[in-house]
């Protein structure tokens, strides 16, 4: 008896999910925050055709010990750019000032306008509890701009879309006034270089800032190499525990060997897909 070559495919995992349609679009508020939240999805997505978009809401102009100012702001707008380019996903970084945000209107009427331009599909931002306000104020003029992006009459100037995006928070430790809920984890294992490499690319973040604000600075090593290997150690890859239970859900038996993922929440707002549309969108 034949077996049809198309059961043969999918069997061997060679006709997976079909996403090339797709059209995701995440909110940062910082060149680098999109990319520890969802690089490594971004990546897979990328790999399959999906069209990925990573917006910095912030140029990042004040974060660092020694440089400030335009200058930093532009160099902080080419890592992200190289970052994106090394997974494969456009990049860009809006000129408001870093450490400033505010949930304006004129921000929110830009993040409107970005989500149209890139007639998307899904939406990523933060959960507006947070630490820094710039990453609070992201969350909340993200979840005003969930409605407001079918509303024709609102920013009238970018044509509204006909279908809400669904939107997913990126997931954060934070307890109160409600713990992230994980709805979606996805295992990066297998793009865990393409995720490396993505945050290898803001070196004026992972190798002065963030090492600096943490009193590690001196631990960096100089060598390019050799700082590479030791962001690897750093922990921005590893699973949370408490995401256990839905990583069980999406990958059964195999849950127990994920070693670096990523997860998101399904918000309230926007569009409510049932389950299975869900797993379509997330076929890994
Ligand atoms: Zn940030």
């Amino acid at each position: 008896m034949r077996i049809p070559v198309l059961c043969l495919l999918f069997a061997a995992g060679i006709l997976a999910q079909d996403v090339s349609s797709l059209r995701i679009i995440a909110f940062g508020a910082h060149p680098d925050d999109c990319d520890i939240r969802a690089g490594g999805t971004a990546a897979k997505w990328a790999a399959r055709g999906a069209k990925v978009k990573f917006v910095s809401v912030t140029n990042g102009d004040a974060g660092h010990q020694s440089e400030g100012g335009g200058a930093l702001a532009r160099r902080r707008r080419a890592e992200a750019i190289e970052a994106g380019r090394r997974i494969g996903v456009e990049y860009e970084v809006l000129d408001n000032h870093d450490g400033e945000l505010l949930p304006t209107l004129e921000v929110r009427n830009q993040v409107i306008r970005r989500i149209r331009q890139w007639n998307a599909d899904i939406v990523l931002a933060p959960r507006p509890n947070d630490y820094h306000p710039d990453h609070r104020y992201t969350g909340v003029v993200v979840q005003d701009a969930a409605y407001m992006v079918v509303v024709p009459n609102v920013t009238p100037d970018t044509p509204p879309l006909r279908k809400n995006p669904v939107f997913f928070y990126f997931a954060d430790r934070f307890q109160r006034p409600n713990a992230f809920r994980a709805d979606v984890v996805i295992s990066i294992d297998d793009v865990i270089e393409k995720k490396l490499a993505m945050l290898d690319a803001h070196v004026s973040q992972f190798y002065e800032w963030l090492p600096w604000v943490d009193g590690e600075l001196n631990q960096v090593p100089k060598d390019t190499a050799a700082r590479k290997e030791w962001l690897r150690k750093q922990r921005f890859f590893s699973v949370d525990s408490a995401w256990k239970p839905a990583l069980a859900k999406w990958y059964g038996s195999r849950a127990d060997s994920v070693r670096h993922a990523e997860a998101f929440e399904l918000c309230e707002y926007g569009r409510r897909p049932q389950e299975e549309e869900i797993r379509k969108m997330f076929p890994f």
